[in-house]
């Protein structure tokens, strides 16, 4: 039955295998074939099979990419950025909350590779400040970046149910908020692409310090890109301030992670970088489900 059933991934897999090793296959099919394993994934006899091939033909797709960029220096953003929008036309994009590590990177796509696509998730509930800095953003780089916002019906009927306010209650209508509000339009954005840009940084939580700067996204089933992994705040801070680029100006009033207004405070010194974000939880929950190690 097993044999039944992994009989047709792993005649894929050989196949696409073979085509890697002898053409390289058009990398941009990534997402359809993680769509065509997912699918098989779902048959429970071909559960582990189809598993361990996905997992099989990421190592191939993440040794492609490495080698790609093997003769490009890793802290040489602007062509890295560059090489992986050549290896992925059309299907490399960039998410960002405005904030000082994702203006950083916005300013290196803006002069190096404006054909990857910036995006952003409006919640709904963010700051005054962070819409300015969106707009001065698009006129600052000439672009219109892209907003996703939560399903219209999943938001109303949680709202109805729960109440507005319903994070600071429970963990769990926490969660569902940001699920809503931000995890599933993340879904949406990154459909269809097979590079996924973010402003992760190492200094940011001890979760991140096991990061590496190109990986899989097993959560979401793509290849995440972290340029600033290994810069430190004063590097972000100084590049910001030399290349003259619009932030938003509640990092100036104690501000480090900045997301939803509600969920969102200022941090006193010697606090975490963490510390400003839903302080009222356990420090080792605060995650909003969007950069997820499975
Ligand atoms: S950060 Fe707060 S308001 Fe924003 S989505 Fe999460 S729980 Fe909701």
């Amino acid at each position: 039955m097993i044999k039944f059933y992994l009989s047709p991934s792993l005649t894929l897999y050989l196949f696409l295998h073979f085509y890697l090793s002898i053409n390289f296959v058009d990398i941009t099919f990534v997402p359809v074939l993680v769509v065509a394993f997912s699918t098989a994934s779902y048959n429970p006899n071909d559960f582990f099979a189809s598993q361990t091939l996905l997992f099989l033909l990421m190592k191939e797709v993440l040794k492609y990419v490495h080698n790609s960029l093997k003769d490009i220096d890793p802290n040489d953003i602007g062509s890295t950025l560059k090489e992986l929008a050549n290896l992925f036309p059309n299907a490399v994009t960039f998410s960002s909350s405005f904030s000082y590590e994702d203006q950083v990177i916005t300013d290196f796509i803006a002069n190096n590779a404006s054909e990857i696509s910036i995006f952003t998730l409006d919640t709904g509930r963010l700051f005054p400040e962070t819409y300015s800095t969106w707009n001065s953003t698009n006129e600052r780089y000439n672009v219109k970046v892209k907003a996703y916002y939560p399903n219209h019906g999943l938001l109303q009927d949680f709202i109805q149910d729960k109440g507005p306010n319903s994070f600071y209650e429970s963990l769990e209508n926490r969660k569902s908020c940001c699920f809503i509000r931000k995890v599933e339009p993340l879904k949406r954005a990154l459909a269809g692409n097979s590079v996924w840009v973010t402003g992760l940084r190492a200094e940011h939580s001890p979760e991140r310090q096991h990061l590496s700067r190109l990986e899989w996204d097993d959560a979401n089933q793509i290849l995440k890109y972290n340029p600033l992994l290994h810069w430190t705040t004063e590097d972000v801070v100084e590049y910001i301030r030399d290349n003259n680029i619009p932030y938003n100006i509640l990092h100036d009033r104690g501000f480090i992670s900045i997301g939803c207004q509600p969920c969102t405070r200022a941090v006193r010194p010697g606090e975490d970088f963490r510390a400003g974000r839903w302080w009222w939880e356990d420090a080792s929950k605060k995650e909003c489900g969007l950069h997820i190690k499975q």
